[in-house]
Parts: C-alpha cells; structure tokens; sequence
C-alpha cells in the first residue's frame, strides 16, 4: 500500500494505512478473527458490488442477473460440496441475520427455543434478553457441568424433555470444546425437535476435516464465514437438508432481508473453492494443533482453563484465581501488542463488563503462518503476565516476542495460498 493520497481519500485513507500497520505490528489472539487471502480480498468490492440481484437465481426482481446468477449458483454448489450437504443459501449479511431469520420464518413466539446459556459459551443470537430473538420467543437453556465445565448430555436431555422446545440449538461462541452432534440429534429425536447447530466459530475445522461435521445430524447449520472458515466478514452461509429448502431461501428472502450483496457472494465463493483444497485442511489441522500447542505453554505458566483446556481453535482463560478481572488482562495485553478480549466464565461472578475469562483463539496466527513452537512459546509468555498481573514485568519479555516474531511477516501466509 502506498500513501493515504494514493488511495484518494486523505482522512479515510490515513486510517486505512494505521489500520494496516496495526494489524501488522500486533498479534491477534481473538477467537472470532482471521485473514482471509488476497484474491478472496481482491473479489470483495468488485464490480458485482453495485449489482442488484433481490432475489433467487432464476426469479430476480429486476433485470440484467445472468451474470449474478451463474455466480450465486456457483457459490451454491461450492457451498454444498465443502460441507457435503442438500442445500445451501449463501445471501445472508451475517450469522446472527441468518440465526434471527430462520427463527422468524419457522417458529411461533409460543414455540420453545432451546440454546447454551450465553455465559456457559452461548451466542447472544441465541435468545439473548437484550437481543431480538429473545424477546420474541420463549427460551429454555443448557449449559456446562459444574464438575468438568462441559456438556452435560444427561442433563440437556432432561431439560429438553421438561421444556419440549421446538428446536434445539447447539454450537457457541466461548465453548472450548467439541460437542457431540450425534448425542444432540438423538435428544432431538427423542422430543420430536429439529437439531440446529450453529457452526460460526468451528466451521473452516469442519470444512479442512480436522473436527467432525454436524452432518448428517443437523436439520439446518448456520454459520458466519469469517472466523476459522477463512473467509470475509459480513457473511453467512445457511446449509440444511432438501426437505428444508424452501422455507430457508424464504426466511433470509423476503423473510427479512433485500437485494444480496453480490461482490461478497463472488468473494464466498472463492472462499468456498479454497476450503476445498488440501491445503485448506493442512491450514485446519494446524489451527487445533497451535491451539494444543498454545494449552501447553499456559498451562506450563500454571494458568488455569476453562474445561481444562481445548478440543479446537478457541481457549477460555479463567482469571478467577489470578486475582484480575479479563478487562485488566486484555487491556495489559494490548500494551504488549497482544489482542484478545474479556469474556464471561461458566458460574462468573464478574459483571461481562469486566468479566472473569479471556478468550483467545489460535486461527489468525495460523493464518499468518506461526507454528507450534511459536504458540507454545506465546502461551507460556501470556500466561506468565496472567500469573503475575500485579507486577507487570513480563510484559516486556511478551512484547519482545512479538517485536521478533512480527517483523517483516504478511498477515496471510505465502505457504496457505492454494
Ligand atoms: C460469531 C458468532 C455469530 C455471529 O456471526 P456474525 O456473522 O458476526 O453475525 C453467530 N453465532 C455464533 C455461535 C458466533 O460465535
């Protein structure tokens, strides 16, 4: 990238150029972020942006779609092939749209909901109070054993039978390991309710192979594409089986959204090709076994886990006995140059303003092309500033790290390029 006046707007293009060398400068340990490659980049923002194409390939609102339409079936069928399923509807803007409108769609408000409570690792879209859909519908929840901080099966099945929800919805945002779709679907089965899985955060491990897929026991998957799938932000993808079809298509058209946005379904579907490669699913298996790599090092540093460790891409650091709060570390990693965020622990005691966890995740690093030794070096380095917050002296060693480990280094690796 050039100067801001090359781009050909100052002000904008200042912050563009200190974005760029934030992000370059930093190591991201977000969960929910990633890199996706350059030519996925290249197609966000071209020519099929000012495309309007409201509604379905074959029956568009207004006229001059042939080429919106080879492209959007294209992306269908990439999208049906990744994740081996019946159909696929790749217009939603986002997860939590494509969440609110199958909801919308499908079930009455009188209908039960039933989802993993938000602080046991839950998303907000899944009947959150503050959030739409939990106004709108009636919600019953599940979460993790007080025991081993996971899934309690036995106890999502009582909870299922007592409260006979409609669908139950599984798959979330802070939980650390894998959850057992087949124990889920035969709960389902059992109260007569579809199984929806919410694949946002773990859906380029399903994708590269590396954990298993919730097909063929999900009714309907939603996912976003932005977080270990790779790909760009804005997005989601809504997968289901055929007998499904069309009431999905009509729940995100005219259900609740308009015209689809066209570049970004050009830039999906070059997304979905790239999961397909071998290279995506070496990209995957690395993802969890940096994420192995980074338990190793914390634990090393004697830090403590949420569930002990992780089975994915995702880590929740518990703070409790640290005597800090996930605000104070994520705000004392940044001065490191280390970017995570603050998030609730099953059984938290902190308001999520401040917030007992941490939340790291190693896909973004796995993108930028850090392997396990880096990882473990990192995880030991964060979990020496969390054991000793209160002094504050090895956040130097941690910023060396990353002064050493960032200079010169792309944020998506030269070696992922399929
Ligand atoms: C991140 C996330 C979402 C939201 O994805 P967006 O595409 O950003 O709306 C939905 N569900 C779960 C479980 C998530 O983790």
């Amino acid at each position: 990238m050039g100067t801001s006046a090359d781009i050909g707007d100052v002000e904008v293009g200042d912050l563009v150029l200190l974005e760029e060398r934030r992000q370059l400068a930093q190591i991201s340990l977000v969960a929910s972020e990633n890199y996706s490659s350059p030519i996925i980049r290249r197609f966000e923002g071209s020519i099929f942006a000012d495309k309007n194409a409201e509604g379905y390939p074959g029956n568009r609102c207004v006229a001059g779609c042939e080429y919106a339409d080879q492209l959007e079936r294209l992306a269908i069928e990439r999208a049906k092939s990744a994740f081996s399923c019946e159909h696929a509807n790749v217009q939603a803007m986002s997860a939590t749209i494509a969440n609110f409108a199958i909801m919308n769609e499908l079930f009455q408000p009188s209908d039960g909901l039933m989802a993993m409570r938000l602080q046991d690792g839950g998303h907000l879209s899944h009947g959150a109070p503050f959030h739409a859909s939990g106004r709108k519908f009636r919600w019953c929840f599940y979460g993790v054993s007080v025991i081993d901080e996971q899934l309690d099966y036995d106890e999502v099945r009582s909870i299922a039978i007592e409260n006979r929800p409609a669908a139950i919805i599984c798959g979330g945002s802070s939980y650390p390991r894998l959850i057992d779709y087949e124990k889920m679907y035969e709960i389902a089965q059992e109260i007569d309710a579809l199984l929806w899985v919410d694949l946002a955060h773990t859906a380029g491990l399903v994708a590269g192979r590396a954990i298993p897929s919730p097909f063929p026991y999900a009714d309907i998957v939603t996912t976003s594409t932005h977080k270990t799938l790779r790909g760009p932000r804005g997005g989601g993808l809504i997968l289901c089986k055929q007998e499904m079809a069309e009431k999905i298509d009509r729940a995100i058209f005219p259900g609740l959204q308009g015209a689809p946005k066209m570049d970004l379904i050009a830039a999906r579907a070059v997304l979905l090709a790239e999961v397909q490669t071998a290279r995506f699913g070496e990209y995957a298996r690395a993802v969890v076994r940096n994420a192995k790599a980074l338990e190793g090092g914390l634990l090393e540093a004697g830090a403590s886990l949420v569930s002990g460790g992780t089975s994915s891409h995702l880590l929740l650091l518990n703070l409790s006995k640290c005597n800090t709060t996930g605000r104070e570390v994520e705000l004392l990693l940044s001065e490191a140059q280390v970017i995570a965020n603050k998030n609730p622990i099953p059984f938290d005691t902190l308001p999520p303003s401040k917030a007992g966890g941490l939340r790291i995740g190693s896909a973004a690093l796995t993108t930028r092309g850090f392997d396990e030794a880096q990882f473990f070096e990192l995880g030991i380095l964060v979990g020496k500033v969390v054991m000793s917050i209160k002094s504050k002296e090895m956040i130097v060693d941690l910023m060396s790290f990353v002064e050493r480990n960032t200079q010169g280094l792309p944020l998506f690796n030269q070696k992922w390029v399929a």
